[in-house]
């Protein structure tokens, strides 16, 4: 302890203060970002492969830092859910999925409903409903073609507001989908009670499917329940036409992921709008 000690501690005190330090830019940085602009929605499909047909979309946020470039929102919805900067960003990020789908369903193109991230601050704020009511009046989207993803996180919190909270978003025409399904705490009895409609297998059990008898195994399970509680599914991080294969054999409805497409600027989405058979 004494050789070292004193170095250690000076080390790890500087990193410590390094990493403070950076934080707090960082948090200054997201500040002004909401201010200033400087997030983009990026857009992925989701498709029914067994009808070979496109039918949803997944909006995900970029942070398009003036110095620093694209900044991964692994890195920062972190950080804006510990400073509450979640509340404006998640606005936007429904406002602008909202209005984007709006405008492509106006432009002619054939409907699709879009997904929306949910952080739990959002999830828990006493005026979610109200948002989102709001939302979807200033955009006029169909409620029909929103779809709200939460995790098992989120849901654990009260089990009687949760459901309630679901329910109100369900009477509102709304569809509701369990996001990185399997990777969570949550018994299978508590989730039969929410009022879902899909469940979105966490890409961890798909990635390698074919190899991995272990992932068959859960994945195979998780689509025979979800038959049962006639929820849908969507296997997330399909990556190979093996993965695929095995997903159509299991009859597994919907899929999403990299061997179809990764997540795109709106501008460059619409050209997998234009594709009528993506398969
Ligand atoms: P998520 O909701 O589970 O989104 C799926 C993530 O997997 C996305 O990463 C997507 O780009 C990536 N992905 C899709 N297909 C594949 C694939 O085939 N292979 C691999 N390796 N990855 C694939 P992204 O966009 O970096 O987002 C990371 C996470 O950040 C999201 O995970 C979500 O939890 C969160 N996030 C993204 N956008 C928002 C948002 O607008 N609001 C909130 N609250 N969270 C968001
Ligand atoms: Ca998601
Ligand atoms: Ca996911
Ligand atoms: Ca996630």
């Amino acid at each position: 302890e004494k050789e070292n000690g004193e170095g250690m501690y000076t080390l790890q005190h500087e990193d410590f203060t390094m990493k403070a330090l950076k934080r707090l830019e960082f948090e200054h940085d997201l500040r002004k970002a909401v201010e200033q602009d400087e997030f983009e929605l990026f857009y992925q499909p989701q498709y029914d492969i067994q009808n070979n047909k496109l039918v949803g979309v997944e909006a995900l946020i970029r942070w398009f830092h003036p110095k620093h470039g694209m900044v991964s929102p692994a890195e920062f919805i972190p950080l804006a859910e510990e400073t509450g900067l979640i509340v404006p960003i998640g606005e936007w990020v429904l406002r602008t999925a909202c209005l984007q789908n709006k405008a492509w369903q106006t432009a002619g193109y054939e409907k699709l409903s879009v997904s929306v991230n949910l952080s739990l601050r959002q999830f828990q704020k006493h005026s979610l409903i109200g948002d989102i009511v709001k939302i979807l009046k200033e955009t006029g989207l169909d409620p029909s073609y929103l779809e709200l993803e939460i995790t098992e996180s989120m849901a654990m919190d009260n089990v009687e507001r949760v459901i309630n909270k679901l329910n109100e978003l369900k009477d509102l025409g709304i569809q509701i989908s369990m996001d990185d399904f399997g990777t969570g705490y949550s018994s299978l009895q508590y989730l039969r009670k929410l009022p879902l409609h899909k469940l979105k297998i966490d890409q961890s059990f798909i990635r390698g499917i074919n190899e991995d008898h272990d992932n068959a195994a859960i994945v195979t399970t998780i689509i025979a329940m979800a038959n049962h509680l006639r929820m849908e599914v969507v296997a997330e991080g399909v990556e190979t036409i093996q993965d695929l294969q095995f997903l159509l054999q299991q009859n597994c409805q919907h899929a999403q992921g990299y061997y179809f497409s990764k997540p795109l600027p709106a501008g460059q989405f619409e050209r997998i709008l234009l594709k009528k058979e993506p398969l």
